[in-house]
C-alpha cells in the first residue's frame, strides 16, 4: 500500500472512530467472533510515543494491508517525564488508526536505574520495585494524560518491562491487564486469556532479539489453546526485526488466526476462556 492509499485509509478509519465509542465496536467484534468458534490472535505496538512517530508510522503503514487497523497501541503518555508532541496532528491521526488503544505506564521510566533489571531493560521496568500505592498512583497519573489524548481512560494496561508486581484485581479502576503469558481481568479474579507473546525486544540485549521467537514458539507449543500476540516495539525497526513480525502475522493469518483485540476478547461473555 502506498503513502497515498495508506493517508485515505487512515482518513476513513479516524471518521469511524470519531463515529463509534469502543464499547459499541467491541460488541460487533465480539458477536463475530463467539458466533463463528474464529480463533483469535493480537498484534500490539508497545512504546506508543510521540518521540517514536517515524517508527510507529512506517510499523501501522507496512502492518495496515495485512490486518488493518486491528492492532493494538501500547500509549506511553509522558515518555521519560515529557508528554511533548502528544498534541501532534501526525500522532493523534495516527493513534486514530488502531483500533485499540492501552495505557503502557505513565513514563516507562524506573525510580531505581541501578538494579539488574533496569540495566538489562534500559530502565524501562517503571512499575518494578514499587509498592501498590506507589503504582496506583502512577497508574492514574498516566490514565489522566491518556484520557486528554484520546477523551476517555484506557480499559487495559500493559505493564512497562512486562513488570507488575501486584495482583491484576489490586487495579479495580481497570478493565484489565496484559501481561507476558496472560489476559487478565481486574474485576474477576479468575477470568483470564492465556498468550503465546512473539516479542523481539529484550532491552539492552538487541543480540539475543530472535530469542523472543523461541520463547513465542514454545509458548505455543506447550499450550495449544494460547491466543497468539505478536509484539512489535518501535526498536525493532531500527534493528530490523519487523520483517520477522510481518512474515508471523502472514503466517498466522493463512493458519486462518483472526485479528482481534484484547478489549474485544474480554468482553466476549459468550465463551468461556
Ligand atoms: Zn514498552
Amino acid at each position: 500500500m502506498n503513502k497515498l492509499c495508506f493517508a485515505k485509509c487512515r482518513c476513513e478509519r479516524n471518521a469511524v472512530v470519531a463515529d463509534l465509542s469502543y464499547s459499541d465496536r467491541s460488541t460487533d467484534r465480539t458477536n463475530e467472533i463467539s458466533g463463528r468458534g474464529i480463533r483469535p490472535m493480537l498484534v500490539a505496538i508497545h512504546d506508543f510515543a510521540p518521540v517514536f512517530l517515524r517508527e510507529l508510522n512506517e510499523i501501522v503503514e507496512r502492518l495496515y494491508p495485512l490486518i488493518g487497523g486491528q492492532m493494538s497501541a501500547a500509549v506511553v503518555p509522558c515518555w521519560h517525564g515529557s508528554s511533548e508532541g502528544n498534541s501532534s496532528d501526525g500522532y493523534r491521526r495516527l493513534l486514530g488508526v488502531v483500533e485499540e488503544r492501552l495505557l503502557h505506564g505513565w513514563t516507562h521510566q524506573s525510580c531505581f536505574p541501578y538494579h539488574p533489571i533496569s540495566l538489562l531493560t534500559g530502565q524501562a521496568d517503571e512499575m518494578r520495585g514499587l509498592d501498590r500505592q506507589t503504582i496506583i498512583e502512577r497508574i492514574n497519573a498516566g490514565q489522566a494524560e491518556f484520557s486528554e489524548l484520546t477523551n476517555q481512560p484506557a480499559e487495559g494496561f500493559v505493564p512497562p518491562a512486562w513488570q507488575l508486581p501486584i495482583r491484576s484485581t489490586d487495579l479495580s479502576s481497570l478493565g484489565f491487564v496484559v501481561r507476558y503469558t496472560v489476559i487478565e481481568s481486574c474485576q474477576e479474579p479468575y477470568r483470564a486469556y492465556r498468550l503465546a507473546t512473539w516479542s523481539w525486544d529484550w532491552g539492552r540485549l538487541g543480540c539475543v532479539s530472535r530469542g523472543g521467537e523461541i520463547f513465542g514458539r514454545i509458548q505455543s507449543l506447550c499450550h495449544p489453546v494460547a491466543i497468539p500476540c505478536v509484539v512489535i516495539h518501535p526498536i525493532d525497526l531500527r534493528r530490523g526485526y519487523l520483517p520477522y513480525a510481518e512474515q508471523l502475522i502472514r503466517k498466522l493469518l493463512d493458519h486462518g488466526y483472526v485479528p482481534t483485540t484484547a478489549t474485544q476478547l474480554m468482553s466476549d461473555r459468550s465463551e468461556t476462556p
